[in-house]
């Protein structure tokens, strides 16, 4: 039988997979993925309003509503009352995000980035829904802004961080997902934190389509693959990949509400 899984993080408005949606979705409920969640984020405004359209247009597809640190600048009292007042109250719309802080590549100012993301973390108490957390390089001031803000459901999604950074999420009651990144030369540590993750707090994720997991390695990554991170994961756990597919199954539905 083949396992059921849950991609939790993909941009499926990206040209790369909405060019070929339904040759997406086949080789996807071929692999088991039987639920994606398209993140409203990463390219404005215009994002959202394409991950919504996916979301309505297929059972099978959710969507979350936010503004990227990347594009924090663009984020004006306009664009911010458009997603709190048109996206996050919405149905479809599952969780606000993805947000947070990315000091790699800093195309916004630190402190509009900051100032952004916790704009947002206040809209997901408002509107009681989880929080999809980008965070890169930026750990100090993610925690800091968690933890001040009182927000206790959310996702570390695509986490890359340190072993530290896991542990503080996990005590504040968050999520960990993990990319095809633990499947990489250089991933050992990651995956080794993946072993290490409590069963009920762990999520896995395309972040299609970057990231295709070894053996697609510098492909368009795309939901289908998440197959190959959940079964280096499970064989790092010793678990059988379908127990460890419907253990991540359950708690992507219980956290996204779905
Ligand atoms: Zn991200
Ligand atoms: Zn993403």
């Amino acid at each position: 039988m083949t396992p059921r899984l849950f991609d939790t993080h993909a941009h499926l408005d990206f040209p790369k997979l909405r060019d070929d949606l339904d040759g997406v979705f086949a080789r996807a409920r071929e692999a088991g993925v039987e639920r994606i969640v398209t993140i409203g984020a990463s390219d404005g405004l215009e994002s959202n309003y394409r991950a919504l359209e996916l979301a309505r247009a297929h059972d099978h597809v959710g969507c979350t509503a936010g503004i990227h640190p990347h594009d924090a600048a663009m984020c004006d009292d306009e664009v911010y009352q458009t997603i709190a007042g048109e996206f996050a109250e919405l149905e479809e719309v599952l969780a606000i995000g993805e947000i947070g802080l990315d000091y790699y590549y800093d195309k916004a100012p630190r402190e509009v980035q900051k100032a952004v993301f916790r704009q947002f973390l206040q809209l997901s108490e408002a509107v009681d829904k989880p929080v999809v957390i980008h965070s890169r390089d930026a750990e100090e001031d993610t925690l800091e802004l968690l933890r001040e803000s009182g927000v206790r459901r959310g996702v570390l999604h695509c986490f890359t961080g340190s072993r530290e950074m896991a542990e503080a999420a996990l005590e504040l009651g968050f999520h960990i997902s993990f990319t095809g990144i633990v499947t990489f030369k250089n991933g050992a540590d990651l995956l080794a934190i993946a072993r290490d993750t409590p069963a009920d707090r762990i999520m896995v994720e395309t972040d299609a389509p970057f990231l295709a997991p070894v053996p697609r390695r510098g492909k368009t990554n795309e939901p289908a693959y998440v197959a190959h991170t959940a079964a280096a994961i499970a064989e790092a756990r010793g678990e059988s990949l379908e127990d460890f597919a419907e253990q991540t199954y359950q708690n992507a539905c219980e956290f996204y509400g779905w």
